[in-house]
C-alpha cells in the first residue's frame, strides 16, 4: 500500500554534529523504500528560502555513513524567523508538492519547525535531535554527542601526558553553551580533578581548596574542565583567578573549540542517526506531525516538539556530580 505522504524533504540546521550524514542516509533510503520521493535542502532553512531543494536517490547518500559534518550543509538563517521568510519557504516546498519535512538540529531548529508547521499545517514536520550539546528534552542522547565526548576525552588524555611530565595544571574549555553535559561526562571519563558547569556555580575558593588538596596528596598534575557557559568566566579568566591564589603548578589553558564538532561519527552516533532517520520517516507515513523522535531507554519514542521546547533536560545525574569530588581525591 502506498503511504499518504508523497514527497519528503530533509534538512540539517544549526550547528553540525557527527552522525547527521548517517541520519540523512537513513531518511532518504527509508523514504525511497516506501515509494516516497525524497529531497534534500541545502544550508538548513536558508535553502528553503533560496529554493535550494534537490531530489535525492538511494545513491546520493552512498558512502557517507562514516563522514562527519553534513553533506547537506547547515546554516543559521535569520530570515526564516520572519513571516515573509516562512512564506517563501512554504511556496518553494509547495511548488514541488512536498508534504513532509524532516529537520535535524537543536532547539532553535525545532522552534523554527514548530512555528512553520503551526502556520502551514498542510506540511507535516518531524524533528530529529542533532546537536553535540545533548541538551534536548525527550532524548537521552542527541546525535553527535557521543562522538564529541570521545573527541574531548582523546584530547584530554593527550594533555594529561604532557601535564604529568611537567607537573602542570591545565584548564581545558569544552563546548556546551548552557549545558554542562559534555563537561561533566568528559570529566568523569578522563579522571579530571575538577569540573566547572553552567548549571552549578563553583567559586574560585572552592576550586582552589580542591586543587590544593590534590597537591598536598602529591598529585603530579591537575586537569580542570571548564564548560564554556560557566558563570565565573571562560578558561583563561578562571586560570588567571586561580593562579593569583594558588601557584603550586605551572598553569596552562587549552580551548578545544571546533575540533569537538568534527570527525567520523562513533558507532553509537551512526546507529542512533540511522534509527532516528528511519523512525522520522515512519512517523510521517503514520500521518504524525510536530513530533520529535528520540532515544529513551534504548527505545525510539516520540515527544511533541512543543514539549521538547518547553522542558529543559540537561540530565546532570546526581551520582556523576558526586563522583567528580569523590573520585578525584
Ligand atoms: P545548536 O544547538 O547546534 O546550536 P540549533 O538548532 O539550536 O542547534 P540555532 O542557530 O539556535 O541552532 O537555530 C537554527 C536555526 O533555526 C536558526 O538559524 C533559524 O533559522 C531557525 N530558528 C531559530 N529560532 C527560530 C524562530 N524563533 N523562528 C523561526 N526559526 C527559528
Amino acid at each position: 500500500m502506498k503511504p499518504n505522504i508523497k514527497n519528503i524533504a530533509v534538512l540539517t540546521s544549526g550547528g553540525d554534529a557527527p552522525g547527521m550524514n548517517a541520519c540523512i542516509r537513513a531518511v532518504v533510503r527509508t523514504g525511497i523504500y516506501n515509494g516516497i520521493n525524497m529531497f534534500g535542502v541545502t544550508q538548513g532553512y536558508q535553502g528553503l528560502i533560496n529554493d535550494s531543494i534537490i531530489p535525492m536517490g538511494a545513491r546520493s547518500v552512498s558512502n557517507i555513513i562514516h563522514l562527519g559534518g553534513t553533506i547537506l550543509k547547515t546554516a543559521r538563517c535569520l530570515e526564516f524567523k520572519t513571516e515573509e521568510g516562512m512564506e517563501i519557504a512554504y511556496k518553494n516546498l509547495k511548488s514541488r508538492d512536498i508534504d513532509g519535512l524532516i529537520v535535524i538540529g537543536g532547539d532553535g531548529t525545532f522552534t523554527g519547525a514548530r512555528n512553520f508547521s503551526k502556520k502551514y499545517n498542510d506540511i507535516k514536520v518531524i524533528g530529529i535531535p542533532g546537536t553535540i550539546d545533548n541538551d534536548l528534552y525527550g532524548s537521552d542522547f542527541t546525535l553527535g554527542y557521543d562522538t564529541a565526548i570521545n573527541t574531548v576525552i582523546e584530547a584530554i588524555d593527550k594533555i594529561r601526558d604532557t601535564a604529568d611530565s611537567h607537573d602542570r595544571l591545565f584548564f581545558i574549555e569544552v563546548m556546551g553553551r548552557d549545558s554542562g553535559c559534555i563537561a561533566l561526562r568528559s570529566a568523569i571519563a578522563s579522571g579530571a580533578e575538577a569540573v566547572l558547569l553552567p548549571e552549578r556555580f563553583t567559586s574560585i575558593d572552592e576550586l582552589v581548596t580542591q586543587l590544593a588538596l590534590g597537591a598536598s596528596t602529591k598529585k603530579s598534575s591537575s586537569i580542570v574542565i571548564v564548560s564554556e557557559g560557566h558563570k565565573a568566566g571562560g578558561a583563561y579568566d578562571i586560570a588567571k583567578q586561580v593562579k593569583e591564589r594558588f601557584n603550586h603548578y605551572d598553569t596552562k589553558v587549552t580551548i578545544l573549540g571546533h575540533l569537538q564538532r568534527g570527525g567520523s561519527p562513533s558507532s553509537f552516533d551512526r546507529i542512533l542517526g540511522s534509527r532516528l532517520g528511519f523512525a522520522a520517516v515512519n512517523e510521517l507515513i503514520k500521518g504524525n506531525t510536530r513530533e520529535m523522535v528520540g532515544l529513551r531507554g534504548n527505545e525510539i519514542k516520540t515527544v511533541k516538539i512543543e514539549d521538547a521546547l518547553n522542558n529543559h533536560n540537561f540530565k546532570l545525574e546526581g551520582d556523576l556530580l558526586e563522583m567528580t569530588k569523590v573520585l578525584s581525591i
